[in-house]
């Protein structure tokens, strides 16, 4: 009895093409002798399009074209049709339509279990500003922040810009509240740059925040469970520019992975304590990537979650499990496995 797997990847976000390089390497690693896998690709306008199932090697995770079965074999679907036959759904999407609890959503309603965060974590996770009051709310070190929505910046934008100063200053991040991969961040040094910083963020949102800048290590941890939680090893980033910006993420190589973080056993262990904490009060479930600055002074702040992280063999999440003993291909079934007891729970 092999589990019917259907893998979702692609996606309408700005991770679209991260999210094809993740979906060649999970189908890569997964076990054909366990898993009948079942590919949906969802275009970069959003549709969805299913392909055969997978039986052999795959090149071209983007247009379906497996072997021996051409394009014909691929067809367009409404997402709300999506066969309630599969045993499990594994989005492998990143930023909003897909980590933000929509794709979850209706998951829940086709009744169908499925990999990671359900529809709570994955919604809040994906709101900076959700994330943060809630990281406050559960006592957690943070930077400052302050937020507006677009009418409000329009209505008066040299209130909003003095309000930043008074409250924030600068160095200050501007950042949409909806999105990842370091889309429409800005850092400011001064109100031209804030002005110019707003704009751009509010292009990506209708919401954004504004956080104080800090000079910082980062420090990551991968969190794996669903009641009880297992935190890998400390990752840090080591950006060789101004900071981990999208380029530096995905294109130029400019960025670092150090692994494990040279840190303190005692930052380690606060570090994993507020990763637990921020888990469990954003009731996340299956993995998540949690994400710190360590100051010069040894002071923990909690920057982010990631309720669905980079996923790519090559990415910070699994090469931190990889590091704690859980190579890729397990980390796979675990989070599958995880899925399924998280689903059985709630019958
Ligand atoms: P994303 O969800 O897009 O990854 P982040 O909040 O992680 O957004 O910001 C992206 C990067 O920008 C971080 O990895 C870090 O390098 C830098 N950064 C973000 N916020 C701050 C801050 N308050 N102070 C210093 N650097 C920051
Ligand atoms: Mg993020
Ligand atoms: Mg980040």
């Amino acid at each position: 009895n092999k589990m019917k797997l259907c893998l979702l990847y692609g996606g309408k976000s700005a991770e679209h093409e991260v999210s094809l390089q993740t979906a060649k390497a999970v189908i890569h690693a997964l076990d054909k002798n366990k898993f009948d896998i079942f590919p949906i690709f969802i275009t970069k306008e959003g549709k969805w399009v299913q392909g055969p199932q997978i039986t052999g090697p795959v090149e071209d995770v983007k247009y379906l074209q497996f072997p021996g079965d051409r394009e014909s074999a691929a067809n367009e679907i409404m997402p709300s049709s999506l066969d309630s036959g599969f045993d499990m759904v594994f989005p492998l999407l990143h930023g909003p339509n897909g980590e933000d609890g929509t794709v979850q959503g209706m998951l829940e309603l086709l009744n169908i279990p499925y990999v990671g965060n359900g529809v709570l974590a994955s919604s809040a996770g994906m709101d900076k500003v959700v994330m943060k009051n809630i990281f406050a709310q559960a006592g957690l070190d943070q930077v400052k922040y302050v937020s507006f929505i677009r009418s409000a910046w329009e209505a008066d934008r040299e209130a909003a810009y003095k309000q930043v100063e008074e409250k924030i200053g600068y160095p200050s991040f501007v950042k949409p509240a909806n999105l990842g991969s370091s889309v429409g961040i800005s850092k400011c040094d001064n109100r031209e740059e804030l002005k110019a910083a707003f704009e751009d963020a509010f292009r990506y949102d209708r919401k954004i925040i504004i956080e104080e800048g800090v000079i910082a290590r980062e420090i990551e941890v991968g969190i794996l469970g669903n009641d009880e939680l297992a935190c890998s090893v400390p990752g840090e980033i080591v950006p060789k520019k101004e900071f981990y910006d999208y380029e530096a993420k995905y294109e130029d190589g400019s960025t670092e992975l150090v692994i494990p973080a040279d840190i303190s056993e005692a930052v380690y262990n606060q570090i994993r304590e507020m990763a637990f904490t921020a888990y469990k009060s954003l009731d996340c479930s299956g993995l998540a990537r949690m994400d710190f600055f360590v100051s010069p002074d040894g002071r923990v702040l909690i920057n982010e979650v990631n309720t669905m992280p980079g996923f790519t063999p090559f990415s910070m999440f699994p090469l931190l499990w990889k590091n704690t003993g859980v190579p890729y291909p397990q980390l796979i079934e675990r989070l599958v496995e995880l899925g399924r007891q998280r689903y059985e729970e709630k019958q």
